[in-house]
This record gives C-alpha cells, structure tokens and sequence, in this order.
C-alpha cells in the first residue's frame, strides 16, 4: 500500500515542511514591531540633545553639577518609559575615582583610599544603568558616554563645553533604542543592557569599572558603542563609519539590508577589525573579547572645543543611525547566532 516513491513523497514534504516553520521562525525573531520603530523621532533626538548641550548642564563634567543633572534626566527618561533599574534598585553604578598622578583611577582599578587621604583630586561618579529582561539567558550591553568635559575657566567668553556631537548624540540614540524596543511591547530573547557611561572622557572610567566589576562577561554576546554620531560632513554626505568585530560579518550585512530595506540615508564605511581598541567605551569590552559594534560619523573641527554645539548636530542623520541601529539591536537580542 505505501510504495517507496510515496514515502520519499512523505519524507521531502516533512521536510519542507520543517525548513518552512524554521524560516518563519528566524524571521519572527528579526522582524522589529513597526510600533517600535515608528516611535524613534527627529523630534526625541533634538529634544534629548538640546537638554543635554544646554548650557545649564555646564558641559557635564564627570563628578560635577552639570554631570549629575544629566544623569538624572537619563534616569528621569528611563523612569518614565519603564526601562527597569539594572540591579532591580537604583539607575545608578556608583564609584570613585581619584587623579592619579596624570591620570585617573577608580575604585575598581585599585583602593583609593590613600591617595584620596593624601589629598588627590578625587569625585563620585555614577554611570546610568537600565535594563529589558529577556525571555532566556545571554545579554546585548549597549552604550555611549554622557560626560564631556566641563567648563574651561582660562577661555575668554563662552568656555562651556557643550558636547552635543560627542556625545549627547550618542545618548539620544541610546535611550530612543530603549524606548522603541519598549514600545514594540515584545520581549526580547536576550536581555538588553542600556548603559550611559560616566568619566569617559577621564579616560573611559565609567565603562571600565562595569568591566572590571561584571559578575557576567562571558554571557554578554556584544557591546554596541556610541560616540559622537550627530554630524554631517559637507565632502561625505550620509558618511557613517561603523565598526564591527571581523569576527561577526552578519553585522556588516545586517546594516547593508536595513538600509535598503528601510530607505535610511546612510552612506557606511564598513570597517570589520579584529582590534576595535582604543578612542571609546568599546575598549574595556573588546579587551575582555566581547564582540563589539561601534558607530561613529569622524572627526570635525569643533571635536573638544566649545563650538561642538547642538545647532550643528543633523538630526535627521542622527535619526536614520538611531534607527539602523535600533533594527540591530533587536537582530543581536534575537538571532540565535551571529
Ligand atoms: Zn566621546
């Protein structure tokens, strides 16, 4: 009764059947909730890097006045939209640091007690932390510092450093991810760390003592690193450098498709190493050979001057890089492997 084609007719149907349900599968967990994307505006992005290159904010100094203000608007933000405490109590990671001679440390690197008894320069710092739990184990951390560099007393006139471009861009993109992935109302498969990094520009403090004090760094899959992603330049239009682990070509794809798919009006230089050490937050993480993800749109003439104001940020480019990089956020929480 059951010939032998009918059974290989059986057999390539189970088949096909089993590639079908495991393609709809892959593409459930890639597909990003238009809710969730949708909800990522120019608007936000201008709004969140005015507040922070205000003036008021007196150029966020790490430890300082500025610097505290800012963290609680992260907080503030994070409150509002449901993005839960890291360690289930506070936003906060606190430590303390000290200046070292020329350079600073933190509590993490050694104790600090008696340089700071024997009177260093010494301040609190608290990076800010916020977290959407996954569904099963492994953990995507994404990043960009919100310190800059205070004011500088010795220049005449305005002598606040603004930091709109380095790198209250970088926090915008980072908390409108949050918020997306929150308003898609799915839960990721990964859990997603969202982290705003304090000291940075001490010599990367914040996201160095995370490093050195994470109970759980073979678990995390990625770091994704913001730093400065809010300018334009006149002689490459839409210039996106972003940098990748060779080791994950998927990342590289990943953009090229999103942003056909999507239309976004980013020209990438794909830059695939097996050393993304040195400049950012990504540091700490690719030394301990986490895999890393990296944008960034260069250099410009006011990098670390006064003049890096909130008025020459595009925001509509800010935009479009908040966006690829939401759609890779949820690729990283959610593929199985890449
Ligand atoms: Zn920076």
């Amino acid at each position: 009764m059951f010939t032998e084609k009918w059974i290989i007719m059986k057999k390539i149907e189970t088949i096909f059947l089993l590639v079908a349900v495991l393609i709809s599968q892959f593409a459930f967990a890639q597909k990003f909730p238009s809710k969730g994307y949708s909800s990522i505006t120019e608007e936000r992005s201008r709004n969140i890097v005015g507040f922070l290159a205000n003036d008021l904010l007196e150029g966020r100094d790490a430890g300082m006045h500025g610097g505290y203000i800012a963290a609680e608007y992260i907080v503030s933000m994070f409150k509002e939209w449901g993005i839960e405490p890291f360690d289930g109590e506070s936003h906060f990671q606190h430590f303390h640091a000290a200046k070292n001679g020329n350079s600073w440390v933190t509590e993490a690197d050694f104790d600090i007690t008696a340089i700071v008894e024997a009177g260093a320069e010494n301040r609190f710092m608290k990076n800010v932390l916020g977290v959407i739990r996954g569904k099963e184990d492994g953990v995507v951390v994404v990043g960009a510092h919100y310190d800059h560099l205070g004011i500088d007393t010795a220049i005449k006139g305005d002598g606040c450093y603004n930091g709109a471009d380095d790198n209250a861009s970088g926090v915008a993109a980072v908390l409108q991810i949050a918020r997306a992935i929150k308003m898609s109302g799915k839960q990721p498969r990964r859990t997603i760390v969202f982290a705003l990094w304090d000291g940075e520009e001490k010599g990367l403090l914040g996201s160095r003592f995370f490093v050195k004090k994470c109970t759980f760094l073979s678990d995390i899959s990625v770091y994704m690193n913001f730093d400065m992603v809010g300018r334009d330049l006149a002689e490459k239009p839409g210039h996106l450098s972003y940098m990748y682990s060779a080791g994950n070509p998927l990342f590289g794809e990943w953009l090229k498709e999103d942003i056909k798919k999507q239309g976004l009006n980013l020209v990438p230089f794909y830059k695939a190493s097996d050393n993304l050490i040195g400049g950012s937050d990504n540091t700490p993480f690719a030394r301990k050979g986490v895999p890393i993800v990296w944008y960034h749109t260069e250099g410009h003439p006011d990098y670390h001057r006064p003049s890096d104001s909130a008025d020459k940020i595009d925001y509509p480019k800010l935009t479009d890089i908040t966006r690829a990089a939401c759609l890779c956020v949820w690729r990283l929480a959610n593929v199985r492997d890449y």
